[in-house]
C-alpha cells in the first residue's frame, strides 16, 4: 500500500502528453493543443482602422475642419483629405492614408459641413495601426499552446478554418459484475442497474474527452481476460470498474497479470478507494477503479483526472485546491487519509451526510472534496480544511 502523493507521483511520471498528430476544423478544436506554430496568413487588422464613432481627420493647427464625406465599416473607398478636412468614420471602417487622427465624436460640435473640435483632442490617436496585433509572417500562436475560446476567435479572425492538434486520448471504460444490469431492464432480486459506466462516461465528456467505449464483463476471468485484452490494445487509456479487490470472483488482478500490464501501483492508503491500481501495458494506460460508486468517482477525480491532464501535456494536472472553514464537525476512524464529500459555496465548507463509499446520493449534491489528512483524526466547525473543487 502506498501514500497519495506517491501514487500521484507516479501518475504523473508515468504518464507522459500524447503526439500523434490530427486535423480539426477550428470550431471542434477547443480545448486541444496545437501540434505546429501558426504563422499569421495575413496583417491584423489588415488595414488602417477607426477604433472609434467619430470624424478622420488631416491634422491642421486650427480647431475647425471641413466634412468632405463618410466611410462606414465595410466602405473601400480612400477619399484624400487636404490638410483641414475630415471625413466622417465609424468604428471597424478604414482610415484613410491621407488622415492621421480619428476624434471621437463626443469631442466634436458639428454645423453643416463643418466640425469643431474640444480642446483636449489629441492627434494619432483612434487608429488602429495596420498589423497591430499581428503582421503577416509573425508567429500568431506557438507550437502546444491550449485552444481556448478566444483563440478559437484569434485564428478565426487570421482567416484560419482548420488547425493541427495533438489528439485526445481514445478511452475504454470496462465494468465487471454478474449483478449488474441495464437501467430500464426488470430488477431481479440481487441485481441492481449498473451506474459506474454513465457516471465516468458523463465526467469525461464534462472534461471534453468524447472518444470512449464502453463495455460491459460479468465476474468471468476468461471473458475478463478477453475483453481487457482488447481493449488495451485498441485505447490509450482503460478505465476498468470493480473486480479489483481479493473476492473470490474478482477477476481484474488476475487479468491484468497473465496480460502482463505493468504494475505501478495497488492499494492506495485512503479511504474510500484503497483497492486501487494503475499500470501500463506498451503505450496504454490502465486505471482499475474499486467498484463501490462513490470510491470510482473519487479516485477518478484524483488520479485519472491527473492522468488525462498529463496525456494532454497540461501544466495544472490537479483539480484546485483551496483554504475554506469548515461549518461541520468531524471525527475521522482510523488513520487512512479521507476524501468527504462536501458542499463549498464560495466562503466555507460543508461535509456532507453519507460519506460510504457505497453511496451515491449525497455526491449527487456535492461540489467539493473535503481532503483530511492522515495526521488529522478530528474537524471543529470553524476550522480551516483543504478543499478540492470539483469540475462540476
Ligand atoms: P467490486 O469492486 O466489484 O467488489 O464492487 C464493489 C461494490 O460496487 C459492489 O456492491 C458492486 O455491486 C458495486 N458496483 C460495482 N460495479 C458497479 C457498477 N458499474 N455500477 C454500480 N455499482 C457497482
Ligand atoms: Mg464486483
Amino acid at each position: 500500500m502506498i501514500a497519495i502523493n506517491e501514487a500521484l507521483d507516479l501518475v504523473k511520471t508515468k504518464c507522459s502528453p500524447l503526439l500523434k498528430e490530427t486535423t480539426k476544423p477550428l470550431e471542434k478544436a477547443g480545448g486541444y493543443k496545437l501540434s505546429t506554430n501558426i504563422y499569421a496568413p495575413i496583417n491584423m487588422p489588415p488595414f488602417r482602422q477607426s477604433a472609434m464613432d467619430g470624424y478622420a481627420l488631416n491634422w491642421h493647427d486650427k480647431l475647425t475642419y471641413t466634412v468632405i464625406g463618410e466611410i462606414k465599416a465595410g466602405d473601400n473607398h480612400q477619399p484624400i483629405l487636404k490638410k483641414g478636412e475630415a471625413v466622417r468614420i465609424f468604428t471597424g471602417a478604414p482610415v484613410p492614408d491621407t488622415a492621421n487622427t480619428v476624434v471621437m465624436q463626443e469631442k466634436v460640435s458639428s454645423i453643416d459641413n463643418t466640425i469643431k473640435l474640444d480642446d483636449s483632442v489629441e492627434i494619432y490617436t483612434n487608429i488602429r495601426t495596420i498589423g497591430e496585433q499581428v503582421k503577416k509572417s509573425q508567429l500568431a500562436l506557438a507550437k502546444d499552446t491550449k485552444l481556448t475560446p478566444a483563440a478559437i476567435g484569434y485564428l478565426s479572425s487570421l482567416g484560419i478554418k482548420e488547425v493541427k492538434v495533438y489528439q485526445k486520448p481514445t478511452i475504454a471504460i470496462l465494468t465487471t459484475g454478474n449483478e449488474l444490469i441495464e437501467p430500464g431492464l426488470h430488477l431481479e432480486y440481487g441485481q441492481i442497474y449498473e451506474s459506474n459506466s454513465k457516471m465516468l462516461l458523463s465526467t469525461l465528456y464534462s472534461l471534453k474527452f468524447y472518444d470512449v467505449n464502453i463495455y460491459k464483463v460479468k465476474d468471468d476471468y476468461n471473458e475478463t481476460l478477453n475483453t481487457l485484452d482488447k481493449v488495451i490494445k485498441e485505447h490509450d487509456l482503460v478505465i476498468i470498474s470493480g473486480g479489483i479487490s481479493v473476492g473470490d470472483y474478482d477477476f481484474v488482478g488476475q487479468a491484468l497479470n497473465a496480460l502482463q500490464v505493468e504494475e505501478h501501483f495497488y492499494k492506495v492508503k485512503q479511504k474510500p478507494g484503497k483497492p486501487l491500481f494503475f499500470g501500463t501495458k506498451n503505450d496504454t494506460y490502465v486505471f482499475a477503479l474499486p467498484g463501490n460508486p462513490a470510491a470510482s468517482l473519487t479516485c477518478f477525480y484524483i488520479y485519472v483526472f491527473t492522468a488525462l491532464q498529463r496525456l494532454m501535456g497540461n501544466e495544472f494536472y490537479k483539480l484546485p485546491r483551496i483554504q475554506a472553514k469548515s461549518k461541520s464537525l468531524f471525527k475521522k476512524h482510523g488513520d487512512r487519509p479521507q476524501f468527504l464529500k462536501a458542499t463549498y459555496n464560495g466562503n466555507s465548507v460543508t461535509i456532507l451526510e453519507g460519506q460510504s463509499s457505497s453511496m451515491l446520493q449525497t455526491y449527487a449534491i456535492c461540489n467539493a472534496l473535503v481532503f483530511i489528512p492522515e495526521e488529522l483524526s478530528k474537524i471543529k466547525v470553524g476550522d480551516f480544511v483543504e478543499v478540492i473543487l470539483l469540475p462540476v
